[in-house]
């Protein structure tokens, strides 16, 4: 059987076909002039995206490194900090500050909500040691996006710094880091930046950068200071990912051509299509009240097994999605509008949903789905 793969996950995404050429080159070393002037430029375009005057490290990890690195540079043993679990990603913070010995109080949401401010702002005026508060920009395991701009009216009165994990985020849904004051911004390569897993980046406000100096965590490899000391000469300390750097600069290329508010938008009108579609063909969603741009999570009803949809999906129409994860395993199937995805990659997406759909039985009228999206698509 030919074999067409349509990649509609929230991570990795697909690549286009200028990074792949790029990053086919013939390696190049990396302590020369000619590697020295991909980082600069990578790191233009990377401000460019996180809108933020400070350097963006470049780090060779997946997202979770940049994550890891947030906490061991910023804090110190016995650091007060607040968490939000409203999903997988929110949860991981907190356990990366457990393994480093810090304080975490953990604001607990609902899988499917988004944190309300109010609860923050008034852990905040009780506590006021409380050194970070991490928040997930869009959480990924559930499709839902936290409103990190008014967070950062209230941390930037505080002597708390906002953290947030971009990771599925940046190039999907609006972020200004500097005029909205957010202190650091961590994010990954596979996702909205349209490139393979394999790099990190994080940039850190000057608020943030304070408490870097005073961080007595253990570090290493995720040493910032180390690393932004070597970013002044568009250099890294240890080896960096070289083709990757190579590919990254067409990809943030393509992305400022495009202009990142036209980015934006398409990322907007991509998944009110796919959320539209799913209501017109019967099925809820999981975050109705604040869905993000970067993926969309369907409710399936009881009868129809998630683990099996998004096989099938896979398996028989080369359309991979992502299902759900812990206590959602089995019960959503996730499809991403991410990246470097068209009005057609959505397309793709609800019409191999429906025909996956009628096959396994469920009832709806075929092409509902569709008729809706190209709607919205076409308006
Ligand atoms: C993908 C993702 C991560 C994890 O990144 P890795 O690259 O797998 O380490 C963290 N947070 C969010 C919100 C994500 O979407």
């Amino acid at each position: 059987m030919l074999k067409k793969r349509y990649l509609l996950t929230p991570g990795p995404t697909p690549v286009p076909p200028e990074c792949l050429l790029a990053m086919a080159k013939p390696i190049i070393h990396h302590r020369t002039k000619q590697f020295r002037a991909y980082i600069a430029e990578a790191t233009k375009g990377l401000q460019e995206v996180f809108q933020t005057k400070n350097p963006v490290i470049t780090l060779a990890s997946s997202g979770t490194g940049a994550m890891e690195s947030a906490v061991c540079n910023l804090l110190s043993k016995d650091d007060k900090v607040l968490t939000v679990s409203g999903g997988k990603f929110g949860e991981r913070w907190a356990e990366i500050c457990k393994a480093y010995g810090v304080n975490v109080k953990i604001i607990e949401v609902e899988w499917g909500k988004s944190v309300d401010p109010a609860v923050i702002k008034s852990e905040l005026e009780v506590d006021s040691e409380i050194k970070a508060v991490f928040t997930t920009l869009c959480e990924t395991s559930t499709g839902v996006k936290t409103d990190i701009k008014a967070i950062a009216e209230m941390t930037k009165n505080h002597q708390a710094i906002q953290v947030t994990d971009a990771i599925s985020a940046l190039g999907a849904e609006e972020i200004k880091m500097d005029d909205w004051g957010i202190d650091v911004v961590v994010t990954g390569s596979q996702k909205g930046l349209m490139m393979p897993p394999g790099l990190a980046f994080i940039a850190l406000s000057d608020k943030a950068w304070k408490l870097a100096e005073v961080s007595d965590l253990p570090k290493y490899y995720f040493n910032l200071t180390k690393a932004n000391k070597s970013l002044a000469n568009s250099d890294t300390p240890w080896t960096p990912a070289v083709n990757l750097i190579i590919g990254l600069v067409e990809a943030l290329n393509i992305i400022t051509s495009e202009g990142i508010e036209n980015v934006l938008k398409r990322h907007e009108l991509l998944a009110k299509a796919t959320r539209e579609a799913v209501k017109a063909i019967g099925l809820g969603l999981l975050a109705p009240e604040s869905p993000s741009c970067v993926v969309t999570a369907v409710k399936l009803p009881e009868t129809i097994d998630g683990v099996e949809l998004v096989k099938k999906l896979r398996d028989k129409y080369d359309v991979w999605v992502a299902g759900g994860q812990a206590q959602l395993k089995g019960k959503i199937i996730r499809i991403a509008h991410l990246g470097y995805m068209n009005k057609f990659d959505t397309i793709v997406g609800i019409s191999a949903l429906e025909m996956a759909l009628k096959e396994i039985g469920y009832e709806f009228e075929l092409g509902a789905g569709i008729k809706k999206a190209e709607e919205i698509l076409t308006g």
